[in-house]
């Protein structure tokens, strides 16, 4: 038995912002009566209001009956006595000192229902992508040379009256890391590409070239000189280069979450703005493995107005080409009408190189792929190689092409054809510039001067050819329609390119890199915050010039930077080689300490109570964040040390926008702690051990959960299991799952050993196995955290062979084959077990939030990481937690994942029983988490960050600093708050993103008891400006430029990213001073 010195103290911190403002809002809507049970005048208010809804909601009778059922269990409750303080699933620990209670019934307003409630009415020539999945047989038959799809014929008179327009645009997809490592490839390959674009897109102003990874670009930009640069920003104007997509990396949108999404797109759009004055207008997305709606929902946000997707379903693609749908608005699931439609071409064929470009032949295609001419380095796998064009054979050779296109052309509804020419890292040698530029021109030479062939055929850019498809499809700029476009919605999960390869397997893939990234976007936003907030600070005081500002700019541009980076396909998906990882991790870890740093100088400015005392001394910092490593997933657990005794002062950052109740861990070195208040109310803390090893052996099984919601008891089972992999040449690798079949019980050879703690502010059961450590907690506490039971598992399966473990949680609830999966976090996906489909078709991306759901319940499980999640049973969720794969999966890869590490997986479950539901849900294609839902993830991916004053300031008075005066209303996420960087130099503006996010949401859950501390208000923050006022803005309006009006309109990411804002530029522009703040610091002594 070992036990470590270490002990833990859990202080159940309460962080009211200002209780009092919160009070008067909650008697504003008339909704309180926890706080007077026995005001039966109140009630009679309340009974007033609800007929008024009544009769201003008449249609919406379900929101009426949940509101209503609320009152009468009010009025009950107030009957019986019992007033607010009703015992959720465990009785609840009185705290001392300021008591932050709850109210009993979550103040909604009706109207922030309707979103959600609303009935979905499909458009004429909607394609729906679930309704899609059902039509398809999903068989793989031969299609001939277009292996994949069908023979494709033409009359060869279509073209008379109008003749075929060919867009040939030359592309080169450089990976910020997969194979080498970003620098290695910037230094063998990229920076070459760039150069000789330079001078080869000068011989010929016909020439084109397409770019989209600015991580690469600007790192090129540093290293070239001002005639090299004049030379850039003439070949841009000239409309030679065009910049697509404009992000920092082109992200993988499977285990993105929209936080890193926008922040990598902020980040190269900005580079854009302020070195070229540049603004992408289309989108390229050619080797994400799979497509999300939320990429296209915030291009169209970014003010991109067309995009190209390529790796999607070959049955997808199948399918769609025969209904020629490949060119199509792409709308949101839960849009009403066309705000969010953006033009999108999906590509055909199995692969973004030449072969696959030109037409359906590859064999044909290869042809022109002139790299490979005879002599080269690389050649056709068709056994047929390009010939160089001459004067004798251009007439054959442009006939031949000229065939491919005009095949390809009769997949599409208009006359206009796309042919990409490139590949990864092509044109790296001036002499392939040469090959590919040379011998086109010659054919489209031969083409355009042939008028019997009623063809155009020239090189241009992404947004070239999407000019010419918007005038010939008919495209209305203003309502983005066309007469001959159809309208999809849906997402382009799970990703196969052929037979039954399905790319689910990277969902998982090297989960440890996922957790790390989660921490580091959620520490970057943390930092972000409060640095906007120093900042502004500080100059208010003039005081700016004892903050290390640029210093601390620079560290958290190079972490916006290394997240940015890790967004990339290859990166957070974990398919790069072991030593790529490696790289990307040592950034991850690199900035999470630098984002520490920044964070503790922030604060220290923000806290200090006499500000004169301020003096920034590196080398003994005021607030410090020690960690310690642990089996446990604290990485952000401080370490507090006091030999003998003392006092230390310990500050705790809420980087939400909602005030909470919660746990906050610390370690200390002495059981002998008390905890108190600044202003010396005692906290209650529960001191436990920190164990380095399992101790006591015992054979009882544990994995049963039970919970009384409404009154029912629910069992919840959980379990874990393994997968193997098939015994077929190809087998599971970091891109492919390819199980033996179902998986098989986890029947450990040992017996666990199992450890139960107690106390009074939670309990939890640890279960140690050989390959998890798996813990159950439950919070004794009356916020967001006691709601939901806390999982974590830490996995350790580096000794196996060919295996991947799942956690499968099993219940009662009847919900069919229907679950649910969020998307990039920040949309809900409904899916359908398809017994059709082989097993691994059926797993899907999780980087959020995934729930089964039937009549009265709904089971949530919340992930603070990405990972791949399935409902393979009625009743069932499961979880890929990791992969170990001796093998490659063939994809390019060329090794096998056996770098695996001990990895934390943490998760919240979440029961909550449902109020009403109706048969329309069952065909809605567009689902909604509840706010406790919403805020629960929240928590789970933005824990309070614990600071500890430095034992030599004992001295200095620290002051609570509260930017909000109380929570922003609950459907409302403070996304970021980003200080941009000037126009000169590395360091900050006076200008600051406000990126805000009201999210869309199910009420027909109870709304008793929930925990949350924070009203809906119709969304419009204006309703309680005055309840409400940011410190910094009516202080000093004059500090920092309020957020932005000019760079908002000049760059509409800026905009409040809104799921569902109706009226969101009018409304939200006009409180923006007012949402400028997000932070509020407690502190305790
Ligand atoms: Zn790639």
């Amino acid at each position: 038995m070992k036990l470590s010195r270490q002990f833990t103290v859990f202080g159940s911190a309460i962080f009211c912002v200002v209780v009092f403002s919160l009070y008067l809002m909650l008697d504003h809507l008339q909704l309180d009566h926890s706080k007077n049970p026995s005001n039966n005048g109140q009630l009679s208010i309340l009974q007033e209001k609800i007929d008024h809804l009544e009769r201003l909601l008449a249609e919406n009778n379900e929101i009426i009956s949940n509101i209503r059922d609320s009152i009468i269990n009010l009025s009950k409750s107030v009957k019986d006595g019992r007033g607010g303080l009703e015992a959720g699933n465990q009785s609840r620990a009185t705290m001392p000192g300021a008591v932050l209670t709850p109210p009993l019934v979550l103040p909604v307003q009706p109207e922030d229902c309707q979103f959600a409630a609303r009935s979905y009415s499909k458009s004429a020539e909607g394609v729906q992508m679930l309704e899609v999945y059902d039509l398809l047989a999903f068989d793989n038959p031969d299609g001939g040379v277009w292996k994949q799809g069908f023979d494709i014929t033409y009359e060869g008179h279509e073209w008379d009256q109008e003749p075929l327009q060919v867009f040939v645009v030359p592309h080169s997809h450089n990976d910020p890391g997969w194979l080498k490592t970003f620098d290695d490839y910037y230094r063998d390959q990229t920076q070459h590409i760039l150069n000789n674009m330079v001078v080869k897109l000068h011989e010929d102003v016909r020439r084109k070239m397409l770019w989209s990874e600015i991580s690469y670009f600007s790192k090129w930009w540093e290293n070239i000189d001002v005639q090299k640069r004049d030379a850039v920003r003439s070949l841009i104007e000239r409309g030679q280069l065009e910049i697509a997509t404009g992000g920092w990396v082109m992200p993988d949108e499977a285990n993105a979450h929209y936080f890193g999404i926008i922040d990598q797109l902020l980040e190269g759009h900005q580079w854009l703005e302020k070195n070229l004055g540049v603004k992408p207008r289309s989108g390229w997305a050619v080797d994400p493995f799979g497509h999300s709606p939320t990429m296209a929902y915030l291009l169209k946000r970014a003010g991109l107005s067309n995009m190209l997707i390529q790796r999607v379903h070959y049955s997808v693609k199948k399918h769609f080409a025969a209904q020629k749908t490949l060119e199509f608005f792409w709308r949101q699931n839960w849009d009403p009408d066309s705000s969010t439609d953006i033009l999108c071409h999906m590509m055909p064929f199995y692969s973004y190189d030449i072969p696959h470009t030109c037409g359906p032949d590859p064999k044909i295609c290869c042809q022109f792929d002139f790299k490979r001419l005879p002599g080269g380095r690389i050649s056709c796998p068709w056994r047929v190689p390009p010939q160089a064009i001459t004067d004798d054979n251009v007439q054959e050779r442009a006939l031949m092409l000229l065939d491919q296109y005009r095949k390809k052309s009769q997949l599409f509804r208009t006359k206009v054809v796309l042919a990409p020419l490139g590949d990864d890292f092509r044109y790296t040698e001036a002499s392939e510039w040469d090959q590919q530029f040379q011998n086109y021109q010659k054919l489209f030479d031969y083409m355009n001067s042939h008028p019997e062939l009623h063809v155009q055929a020239r090189f241009g850019t992404i947004s070239d050819f999407f000019a010419a498809l918007r005038v010939t499809a008919d495209v209305d700029p203003l309502t983005s329609s066309s007469p001959l476009l159809p309208v999809v919605s849906g997402d382009f999960f799970t990703y196969a390119d052929r037979d039954d390869h399905y790319w689910s397997g990277y969902f998982t893939s090297r989960p440890f890199y996922k957790r790390l990234d989660r921490l580091l976007e959620s520490y970057l936003r943390a930092a972000e915050i409060l640095y906007s907030f120093a900042l502004s600070s500080l100059k208010k005081h003039d005081r700016l010039n004892d903050f290390p500002s640029v210093e601390n700019y620079k560290l958290l541009t190079e972490a916006r930077r290394n997240m940015g980076l890790f967004q990339h396909h290859d990166a957070i998906a974990g398919t790069g080689k072991d030593w790529v990882v490696i790289d990307y991790g040592t950034r991850l870890f690199h900035s999470i300490l630098n984002l520490k740093h920044i964070m503790v100088n922030s604060a220290h400015w923000l806290v200090l109570k006499n500000k004169g005392e301020y003096s920034h001394q590196p080398s003994v910092p005021f607030l410090q964040m020690v960690t310690i490593g642990s089996k446990r997933n604290t990485l952000n657990a401080i370490v507090l040390k006091c030999v003998p005794v003392c006092l230390r002062v310990l500050v705790v950052y809420n980087p939400t926008e909602q005030e909470r109740l919660t746990v906050v861990t610390v370690y200390v070195n002495t059981p002998q702690v008390r905890v108190q208040t600044a202003a010396g109310h005692a906290v209650t803390a529960q001191v436990s051990a920190v164990w380095e090893e399992p101790t006591q052996a015992s054979s009882e099984a544990y994995q049963r959960l039970q919970s009384k919601e409404g009154g029912v008891k629910q069992e919840v089972r959980l379990a874990f299991v393994w997968y193997g992999t098939t015994s077929n040449r190809d087998k599971s690798g970091a891109y492919l799952f390819l199980p033996d079949g179902e998986a098989k019980e986890y029947s450990p050879k040992r017996p666990p050993v199992i450890r139960v703690t107690r106390g009074a502010i939670f309990s939890e059961v640890t279960t140690v196995f050989e390959h998890v450590t798996h813990s159950l907690r439950l919070n004794n506490i009356q916020g967001v955290e006691g709601q939901s039971v806390e999982i974590s598992n830490t996995v350790d399966i580096r000794g196996e062979f060919n295996r991947e473990i799942a956690m499968r949680i099993t219940s009662d609830l009847n919900s069919s084959d229907r679950f649910f999966t969020d998307l990039n976090g920040y949309q809900i996906q409904p899916r359908r077990m398809m017994a059709k489909l082989p097993l691994q078709a059926n797993f899907y991306p999780m980087t959020t939030t995934s729930y089964i759901q039937d009549e009265h319940l709904r089971l949530t499980l919340l992930t603070a990481q990405s990972l791949g999640v399935a409902s393979l049973k009625n009743g069932q969720l499961e979880v890929i937690m990791d992969r170990r794969l001796m093998q490659d999966d063939n994809r390019g890869l060329g090794q096998g994942v056996q770098d695996n590490k001990i990895t934390a997986n943490t998760f919240r479950l979440l029961l909550e029983r449902r109020s009403s539901s109706d048969a329309r849900e069952q065909v809605r294609p567009s689902s909604f988490p509840s706010l406790l839902s919403h805020i629960s993830s929240m928590f789970l991916n933005h824990p309070v960050i614990p600071m500890a004053v430095g034992l030599s300031y004992g001295h200095l008075h620290t002051a609570p600093y509260r930017p909000l005066r109380s929570s922003l209303p609950c459907d409302i996420h403070l996304v970021n708050l980003r200080t941009i960087q000037a126009g000169e130099g590395p360091g900050p503006s006076e200008e600051a993103a406000l990126i805000l996010h009201r999210r869309g949401f199910d009420c027909t859950f109870a709304s008793r008891n929930t925990g949350l501390l924070c009203a809906t208000t119709w969304g419009k923050v204006s309703a309680i400006n005055h309840y409400f006022i940011c410190e910094l803005f009516s202080l000093s309006p004059s500090s920092l430029k309020i957020c932005l009006l000019t760079v908002m309109l000049s760059f509409s990411l800026f905009l409040s990213i809104s799921s569902i804002c109706i009226s969101l530029s009018i409304c939200y522009l006009s409180i923006i001073s007012v949402f400028y703040c997000s932070c509020p610091i407690e502190q305790q002594a």
